[in-house]
């Protein structure tokens, strides 16, 4: 039978660079690598792309192969094969494998692999985030089986050292091809790459060793923590495999916007409406805080948009000790509905002089006037 020409499968022009031969071949092993393309036939296609492949990447051969086609590799000699070309690259083709596959098929470790990393998103309260919080979160994830340990043996039946890999967990496939011994690795099937067997599945996990569960976890969220900012809780992640210790479970937390509080760092920052009235004659209202209300003096002759301090009545510092403050940012409002009398006794208040800016803002008025002008 004809050997089919190498470019053709590899499926590249005659004079295909380096690039397009390597790209094709990439293409073509992971459409054919027998741990992903089970179609009958796959694995020996694969077999003829790596062989084209072999020849076409190394320019000594694909200029044998150029000039005389297939006769340039069939009298070898027996038995030898490529004899002292060898059969260069096979790490090579691992690490492309690994690369397409994830490590997948030819390179699983036995070696013990944590588990998995989860993220939970946790939503407080503007207070709970303060003053901070001990909470309780339900969390679907993976455990150890309770039931076998994660032998994935039933209790009290036999495990054994897997005959196929003798323990290993990966199987070792050798082909002879003209260029010599073709060498693959794959997970042993019979074990999945446990390394060990047994002939009766735990009832409760059905042979996985481990179980999904709703798990309860506490979760103490220390005063201070801001929207955005995460907690480790280490080990409270996915179970590990093989003995491999847990991931870590992530908390990040999110924070409500609160009805009047808003936070600016340490401080906690409030919009309180006051009177003309109260502004220019002063009084003292209540004001609420994280603490619950307190009184604040608001002096004579206060102006809008001025910010009074309410010291330590802020957010705690997460690590640490003190509190920032609490800025309560003044807002004169303008009346916008008046009585008949009101609006008589304005009239007198403008009259006895009360219409014209206060001395100390005279020159900027001034220079506003000036500028008009
Ligand atoms: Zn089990
Ligand atoms: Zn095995």
């Amino acid at each position: 039978m004809a050997k089919e020409d190498y470019y053709d499968v590899l499926g590249v022009p005659r004079g295909a660079s380096d690039d397009e031969i390597k790209k094709a071949y990439r293409k073509l092993a992971r459409q054919y690598h027998p741990d992903v393309n089970k179609d009958p036939g796959a694995e020996e296609r694969f077999k003829q792309i790596n062989e084209a492949y072999s020849v076409l990447s190394d320019p000594e051969k694909r200029a044998q192969y150029d000039q005389f086609g297939h006769a340039a590799f069939e009298d070898m000699g027996q038995g030898g094969g490529f004899g002292g070309f060898g059969f260069p690259g096979f790490d090579d083709l691992g690490d492309l494998f690994s690369e397409f596959f994830g490590g997948f098929g030819t390179r699983q470790s036995q070696r013990p692999q944590k588990g998995a990393d989860l993220r939970y998103e946790l939503t407080l309260e503007f207070e709970e985030a303060a003053f901070g919080v001990e909470t309780e979160i339900t969390i679907p994830r993976t455990e150890i089986c309770d039931h076998c340990h994660g032998n994935q043996a039933e209790p009290g039946t036999p495990i054994v050292t897997c005959p196929e890999c003798n323990g290993s967990g990966q199987v070792r496939f050798v082909q002879q091809t003209p260029f010599g011994q073709f060498a693959t690795t794959r997970t042993c099937p019979r074990c999945h790459g446990e390394g060990k067997t047994f002939d009766t599945p735990c009832s409760q996990c059905y042979g996985s060793g481990t179980q999904r569960k709703m798990a309860r976890v506490k979760v103490k969220v220390p005063a201070g923590i801001n929207d955005g900012q995460s907690l480790r809780l280490g080990g409270k992640g996915e179970a590990g495999r093989r003995g491999g210790p847990p991931g870590d479970l992530f908390v990040v937390v999110r924070v409500k916007p609160h009805k009047v509080f808003r936070r600016e760092g340490q401080d906690v920052v409030i919009d309180v409406p006051i009177s003309f009235v109260q502004a220019a004659l002063g009084d003292e209202i209540e004001v609420p805080t994280l603490d619950g209300d307190v009184k604040l003096r608001i002096p004579e002759g206060t102006q809008s948009g001025k910010v009074l301090r309410l010291r330590n009545k802020g957010i705690p510092y997460l690590r640490g000790s003190g509190r920032g403050d609490q800025l309560v940012n003044i807002r004169v409002v303008t009346p916008t509905k008046l009585t008949a009398k009101q609006k008589e006794l304005l009239r007198e208040f403008a009259k006895a002089g009360g219409d014209s800016p206060p001395d100390e803002n005279k020159g900027f008025f001034e220079r506003v006037k000036d500028a008009l002008r």
